[in-house]
């Protein structure tokens, strides 16, 4: 597919596989190659691993395997071109202008740069408002109100989209065209005059960045009693609210060094956690979470704390999101936070009120989101049989959402002590709700497991890897028709032809000229650990076959003449028995 010389070939060489897979996986160091949770099948111990010395992956549980545009393909659903310019994109290498495939298509890229840059220029109209207008000095005397000094205001890029109307459109309307200031999300439309003007007014804005940090979209908070208090920019063709997380782009180092996320609701929440020096914060801007958030996430961290507001909103957001991340497979914690005198606290207030080291206290004590379910059950009225199932209701869908068995029975144990619920009844609803989970997952792939012997698994990975003498060595077993008639006959004649070329290895492009398991085969030899290869070892592997071979074919004369003893070659067979003989005890 990377044909030498080409463009793809010049990304692959300079891109390390281990960073672009690291994006999406977390990858820890197991010996020379990496490891982690395979995100093409669902699994609880590690079987996915990448090798940084070949540059390529491999999964011993469902048997993906491939190099790096192999690895962008399957996560991202996209074809190899779209591949190129990912991994591409990801190492910081320049792509060449090309002709984009079709006109709209290069049209929409357009449209998509000029919205980013629009996004831009609103963002310093915005700061300058708040920086230098009389109006902004009120939005900053509440920002202050707040406790956001002038740091923390150019830290988040705050702003300020004043009450005129008009502001931002006289700003941008010399320079767009009005089907761009209208999808631009920034302006709405007057429904009856068809007016265009500011969609944010009198309010303080936040810009929202995508993942890669580039301002897609503004949240914006009423100044005053205004509804709604809160205002985001609407769907544009750049901004899709449930595949942004508001500081996610500002937050991923920390999670992956932290291997846990906050998770807050508003983008208030998360500036002031991230201002108590909590970095890997992350807020859903939304009531509750949508699945493209999750699995952004959960590239960082299957970790989650869920710190939503305390109000009824904040909770049944919490049990949302609660549901789907378990789904998912996060490890998930709830912090509650406890009033503050007689107001229900947000983290913003809490923090403000009750100081950061209080509340980084309470994020280390936040108790598994089963705990957490456990307490807002027993909330419930409990004394009567009919509460009692209103109760049980209420957290079976959760618990039926727990993979693992185990965990599942000890929570099942657990919840019957604390709400004394009767343990028997109990279990036979989560058997039945276990029995309607199984139906939807998936079976797994038949697992390689097929002995090649140790000579030949040997010899396969000198093939790929023996630098000095892979082409010799590919001649000599070609010659010798070594592997003729052997179980991984296809694998060794892909890798002796590859070998004769002289190019290095191409693991993926052998691998796909072989059949699933031959494929899968190849790549568990190349994860395998082993020596550097050497051409003495080589030539004892050699010989190992020969004589295997040898061995084979005395036994077929043996047969023949058994068969035939007056056929007029018997002769013959015998001479070639001797010498087989004599071979095979020389080699002894
Ligand atoms: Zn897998």
């Amino acid at each position: 597919m990377a044909e030498a010389g080409s463009f793809a070939e010049k990304v692959k060489q300079q891109a390390d596989i281990v960073r672009v897979v690291g994006e999406y996986v977390r990858l820890k160091k197991t010996g020379k190659d990496f490891s982690g949770l395979c995100p093409f099948h669902q699994e609880k111990t590690p079987s996915f691993t990448v090798s940084p010395v070949k540059q390529i992956f491999y999964c011993f549980g469902c048997g993906k395997g491939g190099d790096v545009y192999n690895f962008v393909m399957d996560m991202e659903k996209c074809e190899f071109p779209e591949a190129v310019k990912v991994v591409a994109e990801k190492c910081g290498i320049a792509i060449p202008r090309q002709k984009e495939r079709s006109p709209e298509e290069r049209k929409e890229n357009q449209q998509r740069s000029v919205l980013v840059e629009m996004h831009r220029e609103a963002q310093t109209f915005f700061v300058k408002q708040l920086e230098g207008t009389p109006e902004g000095k009120a939005a900053r005397a509440y920002l202050e109100d707040r406790g956001l000094d002038k740091e923390a205001i150019a830290r988040f890029g705050i702003g300020y989209a004043p009450s005129g109307g008009d502001a931002l459109l006289r700003q941008l309307k010399p320079k767009y065209n009005e089907r761009l200031l209208v999808d631009s999300g920034l302006l709405s439309r007057d429904q009856s005059a068809g007016r265009l003007f500011d969609r944010f007014r009198r309010r303080i804005t936040f810009p929202i960045a995508n993942e890669s940090g580039k301002i897609v979209a503004f949240g914006a908070r009423a100044l005053g009693d205004d509804m709604p208090k809160y205002l985001n920019s609407p769907e544009t063709p750049i901004y899709s609210k449930s595949n942004v997380l508001y500081h996610m782009d500002r937050a991923k180092d920390a999670l992956r060094q932290q291997d846990f996320a906050i998770l807050v609701e508003g983008y208030m929440d998360a500036i002031a956690v991230a201002r108590a020096g909590i970095s890997n914060v992350v807020a859903s801007c939304g009531t509750s979470l949508a699945e493209p958030q999750i699995k952004l996430l959960g590239r960082f961290t299957r970790r989650v704390i869920v710190n939503y507001d305390p109000d009824t909103a904040g909770q049944a957001a919490t049990e949302r999101s609660l549901s789907l991340l378990l789904e998912h497979d996060f490890e998930v914690r709830v912090l509650a936070l406890p009033a503050v005198g007689d107001k229900k606290a947000d983290p913003d207030l809490f923090i403000r009120e009750r100081g950061k080291d209080e509340y980084l206290k309470l994020l280390k004590e936040a108790p598994p989101y089963v705990d957490y379910l456990i307490a807002r059950a027993r909330q419930m009225d409990l004394t009567t049989g009919e509460g009692k199932q209103r109760a049980l209701n209420f957290l079976l869908p959760y618990i039926q959402k727990i993979p693992n068995g185990i965990m599942r029975s000890e929570w099942a144990t657990r919840i019957a002590q604390q709400l004394r619920i009767d343990e028997p009844l109990l279990r036979s609803a989560l058997s039945k709700a276990a029995k309607e989970r199984r139906r939807v997952i998936t079976t797994r792939p038949e697992m390689v497991g097929r002995a090649a012997k140790p000579v030949e698994r040997r010899l396969i990975r000198m093939l790929a890897e023996a630098q000095g003498f892979r082409q010799e060595l590919a001649k000599h077993l070609q010659d010798a028709h070594l592997y003729h008639g052997l179980e991984t006959e296809k694998i060794f004649a892909a890798m002796v032809i590859a070998g004769l070329s002289g190019q290095p290895l191409q693991a993926t492009e052998v691998g796909a000229m072989l059949e699933e398991r031959d494929r899968r085969l190849l790549f568990e030899i190349l994860f395998e650990e082993a020596n550097e290869p050497t051409w003495e070892e080589a030539m004892s592997c050699i010989e190992a076959l020969q004589n295997r071979q040898a061995e084979q074919q005395l036994a077929d004369v043996q047969r023949s003449i058994e068969a035939n003893p007056a056929a007029p070659e018997l002769r013959g067979l015998l001479e070639k028995k001797q010498e087989l003989m004599r071979r095979l005890a020389a080699a002894r």
